[in-house]
């Protein structure tokens, strides 16, 4: 029979054999969040498209191209959400956690929708790790916010990944700027792709991150943000610096970054690898001192990062770094007959109990079967209860892989001969406690 449908295009499943090693990144991401001073924020995956559009930057091609938006049966518009950041900060305006003491830190985990071109390292559906820190406008922020980043990457022992980093000045730098990109932007209009035509006008600075051959060409020689900077902005990226310095943070100062979202300001910086192919970029982020006033807040200079799972689980594998695997089995209770099958089930929610993996059992196979399952799930005991068993409340625990038993009572006395089994067995020359 044909399944009814498949996967949509550009989403992915994540199954049950593979889960851990999103665990395993998942796990180290909150540890490491936590230790730079990060709680985590869960907020909706659809919002009030407005949100998106005012807080991702109408010029983007975020919002111009590839939002999932709908009409509700309500006639509201909504929007799958895009990225993280905007969801963050109207939860911290809507419920005013800048009250709770600045800066505020949050760390997220969202899936996101973007109606992209699937290819490796791009979908439609696709996973973030992300932090926001709001008001603070001090370079030590910006710093602190890469050092977490760069802590990941470190835990996680990835290899060959760049720090680039720039900065985009303030709104007064980037007038300046922006009149000096139309202007050279001008001379080559001939050659411009039909959507760098239309950015022209309303953010010059677009066409720099236009993936067109022709335009990244044109683009190459255009004028550089750094020497248009004030003096405020240009003392605040010196600071950063300074401090990623002072941290032996390595990076590479890259004039060329300007971030695909419209509310970036000063820092911008991005983590790339040669490893993955087109799709490099593995985390991105910087700061967005405008970003809460623009949703309607006072004014509270905010930066954060958003790191992309999928791509990192890609670089983790490109790279052959080892993911710890998930625990195997502690004990396969196999049974005979349905007094033994009641009492190995009894047993398992016992050793359960003590937190540790235990199986018996529930689909009602021989016992041969039941012990090539207990094989394949990488049992390291098993012990086989029959009706003799249970008379004598006694039973043999055999270790799996040596093949060695020893008798082991079924009663009350059953946990702590376990352990001492299972303590054996992992400390061969330890000595008892
Ligand atoms: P790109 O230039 O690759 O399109 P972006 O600038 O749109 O990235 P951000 O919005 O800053 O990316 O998102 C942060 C991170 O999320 C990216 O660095 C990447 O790792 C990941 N990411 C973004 N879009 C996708 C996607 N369509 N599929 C998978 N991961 C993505
Ligand atoms: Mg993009």
């Amino acid at each position: 029979m044909a399944i009814l449908t498949k996967k949509v295009r550009g989403t992915e499943d994540v199954l049950p054999k593979d889960s851990y090693r999103w665990q395993f990144v998942e796990d180290i991401m909150r540890k490491e969040s936590s230790a730079f001073g990060y709680k985590e924020i869960r907020t909706p995956v659809f919002e009030h498209t407005k949100l998106f559009s005012r807080g991702v930057g109408e010029t983007t091609d975020v919002v111009q191209k590839e939002m999932y938006t709908f009409d509700t049966k309500g006639g509201e518009s909504i929007t799958l959400r895009p990225e993280g950041t905007a969801g963050a900060a109207r939860a911290l305006l809507e419920h005013a956690i800048y009250n709770d003491g600045l800066p505020v830190k949050a760390s997220y985990f969202v899936s996101c929708y973007r109606y992209e071109k699937p290819q490796a390292g791009r979908l439609r559906e696709f996973h973030q790790f992300g932090l926001e820190c709001y008001g603070t406008s001090n370079p030590a922020a910006d710093a602190e916010l890469i050092c977490a980043a760069k802590s990941i990457f470190d835990r996680l022992q990835v290899k060959n990944l760049r720090l680039e980093l720039n900065s985009i000045g303030c709104p007064e730098c980037r007038k300046k700027y922006h009149e000096a990109l139309k202007e050279y932007f001008e001379t080559y209009k001939g050659e411009l792709c039909e959507t760098c035509l239309g950015r022209l006008d309303r953010n010059p600075m677009r066409i720099l991150d236009c993936k067109s051959p022709v335009c990244s060409k044109i683009a190459d020689n255009a004028p550089k943000v750094l020497d248009f900077l004030c003096d405020e902005c240009a003392d605040h990226f010196e600071k950063v610096k300074a401090f990623l310095d002072k941290a032996q943070v390595e990076y590479v100062v890259n004039p060329t970054i300007v971030r695909g979202l419209d509310y970036y300001t000063k820092t911008v910086f991005e983590f790339v690898s040669t490893d993955i192919g087109a799709q490099a970029t593995v985390c991105g982020g910087g700061r967005y001192d405008g970003l809460i006033e623009e949703l309607g807040g006072q004014h509270m200079p905010s930066l954060g990062f958003a790191l992309g799972i999928e791509r990192l689980l890609m670089l983790l594998d490109a790279q052959g770094i080892e993911i710890e695997k998930p625990a195997t089995c502690d004990i396969y209770f196999a049974s005979m007959g349905e007094n033994a099958q009641a009492k190995a089930f009894e047993l398992t929610q016992l050793v359960r109990s003590a937190s540790l993996y235990a199986e018996c059992d529930v689909v009602g196979r021989g016992l041969r079967a039941q012990m090539k399952y207990a094989d394949k799930i990488g049992a390291k005991f098993s012990i086989v209860i029959g009706d003799n068993e249970i008379e004598e409340n006694k039973a043999k625990l055999k270790d799996m892989e040596s093949g060695e038993q020893r008798d082991i009572t079924l009663g009350d006395e059953f946990l702590t001969q376990f352990y001492d089994a299972l303590f054996d067995k992992q400390n061969p020359d330890g000595l008892k406690i």
